[in-house]
């Protein structure tokens, strides 16, 4: 049987995991935690399967609105320039891709992941538990311009099987009662059906059981990947703080980390950290049973269960990861201040920060590198969770297909 070592167990190394099990692959799972989704991104976000809404970060209104993230006066956004070589690198192609055509481009490439995503959750989601809810998800415009230019987006996305419909402000309260309490005025919203939600620390958890109770895939946690060996452009072995393992294949799915291992190898790769914050709180009789987005707040509403997920804010500054507490009280101040009774912010408030792997084009990373035998599934940005099943098809197509894997 071909063994394939999985490095990273995120969403993205989990669902990795799990692909690569059903395809009669043998697995071991390497991750410096002590259990799956718990050193990264995948611990806290939004918990949105956001399938319709895979809008590219890169875009002209994001260039629009670069004076005002660049000066710190929108509180969602900030970027505190740094001049190392490898983030004006970044910010370069990052900017290339911010044209309306690349900005269209980009995000019809991600929809079609997405939905192929949503299949792939369809099946295995009576095999573990995680909160999965089919929720829709409307996404709030404060001005008829942005509005407009949703609708105009959502038309393209459409013709690729979307199906968002916009509806005006009472349509949206008609839709969702609990929005008859929010406290900031918007002009309509954007309604995808489709969209779903789930907590994706369980989702991870769960497939930690199912992939060692049926497939017979081994864990090794509290270990950290320190670099990887290669010899004549093979890979040789993935060295660790607990010493060094033989291996002729393996997945770099690090999330935002996954640059720094890959430079071992001789691998460049486009990644940069955009921190944000979430906090969970207790539910409450108004918590909104759809998903809903502020687009102009950039703040996401998500019930899990009994629980209120609340994530946003977008930060590039230096210090990233570090938790800010005057970040995350302007996370907590907008959600209270915008939607008053979606949570009971009284009760216990689990606070969050995590960093989202971009990619300048927002695309995944997925696919052979240029060492023989290492293969990436990287750079999933805002939407890891809702792309991780799509990408772990992706990714054990190239590896069934790669001629060069040792038997
Ligand atoms: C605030 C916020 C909200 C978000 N909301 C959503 C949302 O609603 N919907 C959505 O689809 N996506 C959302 N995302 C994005 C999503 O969470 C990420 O894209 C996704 O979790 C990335 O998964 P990953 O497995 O690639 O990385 P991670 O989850 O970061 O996992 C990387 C793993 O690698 C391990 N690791 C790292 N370095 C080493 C090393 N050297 N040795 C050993 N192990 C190592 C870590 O311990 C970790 O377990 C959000 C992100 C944030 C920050």
């Amino acid at each position: 049987m071909r063994e394939v070592v999985v490095l990273g167990a995120g969403v993205v190394g989990m669902t990795s995991a799990y692909a690569l099990a059903r395809r009669g692959f043998a697995v071991i799972v390497i991750d410096a935690g002590s259990s799956p989704a718990e050193g990264g991104a995948s611990f806290g976000n939004g918990s949105q399967l956001s399938y319709s809404y895979t809008d590219a970060m890169a875009s002209p209104s994001m260039m629009a609105s670069l004076p005002k993230y660049l000066l710190g006066l929108d509180p969602a956004f900030r970027i505190n320039m740094t001049f190392s070589p490898g983030f004006l690198e970044w910010g370069l192609r990052f900017l290339a891709n911010s044209s309306q055509k690349s900005f269209e481009r980009n995000t019809i490439e991600v929809l079609k992941l997405a939905m192929e995503s949503r299949r792939e959750f369809a099946n295995v989601s009576d095999k573990v538990t995680f909160e999965y809810r089919h929720t829709g998800k409307l996404s709030l415009y404060s001005s008829c311009e942005s509005l407009e230019k949703a609708q105009k987006l959502s038309d393209l996305k459409n013709t690729y099987g979307a199906e968002q419909t916009i509806l005006t402000r009472a349509e949206a309260i008609e839709r969702e009662p609990a929005l008859a309490h929010y406290g900031h005025s918007f002009v309509g919203a954007l309604w995808s059906p489709h969209d779903e939600s789930g907590d994706s620390r369980l989702f991870c958890q769960g497939l930690k059981s199912l992939l060692e109770a049926d497939f017979g895939v081994r864990f090794i946690f509290n270990t950290r990947i320190n670099s990887l060996k290669t010899v004549a452009r093979r890979l040789y072995s993935v060295v660790t703080d607990k010493g060094e393992l033989p291996c002729d294949s393996a997945v770099l799915s690090l999330g935002i980390w996954t640059g720094h291992v890959a430079k071992s190898a001789g691998i460049h790769l486009p990644i940069w950290p955009v921190q944000g914050y979430s906090m969970t709180v207790p539910a409450t009789d108004f918590t909104p049973s759809a998903s809903i987005t502020d687009t102009s707040r950039k703040t996401v509403f998500c019930r899990i269960g009994d629980r209120l997920r609340i994530a946003g804010l977008a930060d590039i500054a230096p210090g990233q990861g570090v938790f800010k507490p005057e970040r995350f009280e302007t996370l907590f101040k907008t959600a209270r201040e915008i939607f008053p009774k979606a949570g009971d912010y009284d009760g216990e408030v689990n606070a969050w920060t995590g960093l989202r792997p971009v990619t300048p084009n927002s695309q995944p990373i997925v696919g052979r590198s240029k060492v023989d035998g290492l293969f990436l599934n990287c750079g999933h940005g805002s939407l890891g969770w809702t792309l991780s099943m799509a990408t772990a098809q992706k990714l054990v197509a190239d590896i069934a297909n790669a001629s060069d894997l040792p038997r």
